[in-house]
């Protein structure tokens, strides 16, 4: 037997199909007013379910990228294995061992990843913690203790680096663990290499919105303007800049 909500949606197909066979002239009459709700719903694609984590668990489809025990979603940008240092639960840059990459390549992601800054003050301005998540291995979203240390605003924790500052600072205070919500649009080149839709990103920092889907002007440069250079799916690469930055709980969505 046909339930009813099926035959609803039948019954609305049916309208629809009979304002459109009715001539011009009489058209006019009807109104949206006299249409039926069931007109503008959309029931197919149906979303698929996905179950959310409980408490900082990853949902369901996402693909952990760092759990609590091992780095082998990880290697070292240089080759081989990821040489940074796991320990309860996390993993800390071991300074000048070089930056770490996904082995996995993405696109368009959702991504959560848990920073420390280094709990005794070291350094100040871009020397304080710095670190960065890179998508694509070249575009990068800061990390830094930017609590109550002053740097150029398009560089501290949360800035598109050297391209966009964050909206607000939602640091914590050194030793504190934080996290980055990131949402990533990756570009799209044409064949020939030429720039079709250039990247956007929205970041939401300790659960502030920081970054509101923000045009990447292309590759994040230290020095210079940014470019765009054609390219596939990348790794999502975490930098070493020297500082025993730690991490945890990083889990990714595919979007
Ligand atoms: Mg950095």
């Amino acid at each position: 037997m046909l339930s009813c909500r099926v035959v609803r949606r039948h019954l609305a197909t049916a309208f629809l199909l009979l304002i459109l066979a009715i001539p011009c002239t009489a058209t006019a009459q009807t109104t949206q007013a006299d249409w039926p709700p069931e007109l503008t719903e959309i029931w197919e694609p149906e979303p698929a379910v996905v179950t959310p984590g409980a408490g900082n668990a990853p949902p369901s489809d996402a693909i952990v990228l760092f759990g609590s025990e091992d780095l082998s979603a990880w290697e070292s940008a240089r080759g081989g294995p990821a040489p940074w240092r796991v320990a309860d639960g996390a993993f800390t840059v071991v300074p000048a061992s070089g930056g770490i990459r996904t082995v996995q390549k993405f696109e368009n992601v959702q991504l959560h990843i848990e920073f420390r800054t280094v709990s005794e003050i070291r350094g100040e301005g871009q020397g304080r913690s710095n670190s960065g998540v890179f998508f694509h291995e070249q575009y990068e979203v800061q990390v830094l203790d930017s609590y109550q240390n002053r740097t150029y605003s398009n560089g501290q924790a949360g800035s598109v680096y050297k391209q966009h500052a964050p909206l607000v600072n939602a640091s914590k205070p050194p030793g504190s663990w934080q996290t980055y919500d990131i949402f990533f649009e990756a570009p799209a080149f044409s064949p020939d290499g030429r720039l079709i839709k250039p990247a956007f990103v929205t970041v939401v920092h300790n659960g502030v919105l920081i970054q509101n889907h923000v045009e990447v002007r292309g590759r994040t440069e230290y020095i210079g303007l940014p470019a765009y250079e054609a390219h596939g799916p990348g790794a999502i690469a975490l930098q070493d800049h020297g500082n025993p930055v730690s991490f945890r709980n990083i889990w990714i969505r595919e979007l």
